[in-house]
This record gives structure tokens, C-alpha cells and sequence, in this order.
């Protein structure tokens, strides 16, 4: 017969414990940053990871909000030193996701939300396995133009490398386990948000379970 202690194992053994790391990917324009501060706004579970990276601010970014705007010297000391979860190197300059931070996070049940890139999205699912992969696109590639001439921020070399790599992104979209496509905001959001409650419910695999 049930009892509380049986059922108590059972919770124990197959539900899961802990947030999740999340990684959401794009190409160029493709609408990550806004989703991601919509969706932390609309679901308390969700954390943003702040990146440090060697770009230069734009207009109207905070170091510590936006990034950590740090020196290459640091930077690579920093790899040296284990300081990131992942890193990588995203038009010609450095980007990478402290670890301590995100693992604190992780610890205390939080879903952390990383708006990484596709080389840090697989270094992430190479070393957690249970991280969940996100890929977002823009309804159409004449929209993902308009939204990079609306942004205004980057020259036209700096749009072209941009559109080089996102050539490259796409590539690797088959290494990611969710397509979503950012055509209303608010749908991607749901839909995201969806996800991440499915994964969560999932039962714990029968090798995590022992
Ligand atoms: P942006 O300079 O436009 O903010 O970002 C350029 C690219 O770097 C984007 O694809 C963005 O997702 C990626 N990126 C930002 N932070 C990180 C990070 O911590 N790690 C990795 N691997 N990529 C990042």
C-alpha cells in the first residue's frame, strides 16, 4: 500500500531537482536580447547570465547590466583561470559566461537563460548534459534585413561579417533540440516559457535516477 515515505522516494527519484541552464542562440537580429528580457520579465524562474566580452559598449549599455566589459588581458587570464562555463570567440572578439554565478543560480532552483552563441551552446550541452537548446530565427530573411537597418548600430563591413557568421549559425542549427521563430514577441516568449516547463516536468532518466 502507498504510504508517504514511498511516495516521497518516488518524487525523490524520478522528478527533477534544480533550475536548468538555457541556451538561446541566433543570428544577427534575431530578436534574443529582447526575447530574453521579455521572457525573464514574465517568468519569475528565469535568470539572465551577464557575459563579460572584449567589444566595446554601445550607446546605452551598462557594464554589469548588459555585459561586463572587460580587457583581452583579463579575459585570457580568466580563461586560464577556469573563470567561464564556456567562451568563444564571435566577430573577432571574446565572449564567455562565468560559471559561478550561473552555478549559484542553478543551485537555488533558477532557470538560467544564456543568449549565447552556437559554438558556446555546444560547449554548454558537452558539459551539461540536461542543458536545453534554443535556436531562434526571424520570420524571414527580408525581416531579418529590416531589423538590422533598424538597429543602425553597425557599419556595412560590420553587417557583412555579421551575415557571414550567421551563415555559419544556421549550419548549426541541428546540434540545437528547439526552433522558435520570432515572429510576435509575445508568442516566442509563450512558446519558450513552454518549453522550459516541459523540460523541467520531464521524468529524471532511469541513469540519473540511480
Ligand atoms: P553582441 O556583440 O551583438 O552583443 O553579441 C555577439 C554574439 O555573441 C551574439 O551571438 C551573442 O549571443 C554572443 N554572445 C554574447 N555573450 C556570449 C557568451 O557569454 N558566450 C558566447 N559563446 N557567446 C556570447
Amino acid at each position: 500500500m502507498l504510504n508517504s515515505a514511498v511516495f516521497n522516494r518516488a518524487m525523490k527519484k524520478w522528478s527533477r531537482e534544480g533550475g536548468r541552464l538555457v541556451v538561446i542562440s541566433s543570428p544577427t537580429a534575431g530578436g534574443k536580447t529582447t526575447v530574453c528580457a521579455a521572457l525573464i520579465k514574465s517568468d519569475s524562474t528565469c535568470v539572465r547570465s551577464v557575459s563579460c566580452t572584449t567589444r566595446r559598449p554601445r550607446e546605452g549599455e551598462k557594464d554589469g547590466v548588459d555585459y561586463y566589459f572587460i580587457g583581452e588581458k583579463l579575459f585570457k587570464e580568466r580563461i586560464r583561470q577556469g573563470f567561464f562555463l564556456e567562451w568563444a570567440k564571435v566577430h573577432d572578439r571574446y565572449y564567455g559566461t562565468p560559471g559561478r554565478y550561473a552555478e549559484a543560480l542553478l543551485r537555488k532552483g533558477k532557470n538560467v537563460i544564456l543568449t549565447i552563441d552556437v559554438n558556446g551552446g555546444k560547449q554548454v550541452k558537452k558539459n551539461f548534459k540536461d542543458a536545453c537548446l534554443i535556436f531562434l530565427l526571424p520570420p524571414s530573411f527580408k525581416e531579418m534585413l529590416k531589423r538590422i537597418k533598424r538597429r543602425g548600430t553597425e557599419s556595412r563591413p560590420a553587417v557583412n561579417l555579421r551575415l557571414s557568421t550567421a551563415e555559419k549559425e544556421l549550419k548549426e542549427l541541428p546540434a540545437y533540440q528547439y526552433l522558435v521563430i520570432n515572429d510576435s514577441l509575445n508568442e516566442a516568449v509563450c512558446r519558450i516559457s513552454a518549453i522550459i516547463k516541459a523540460e523541467n516536468s520531464k521524468i529524471k532518466h532511469a541513469k540519473e535516477a540511480h
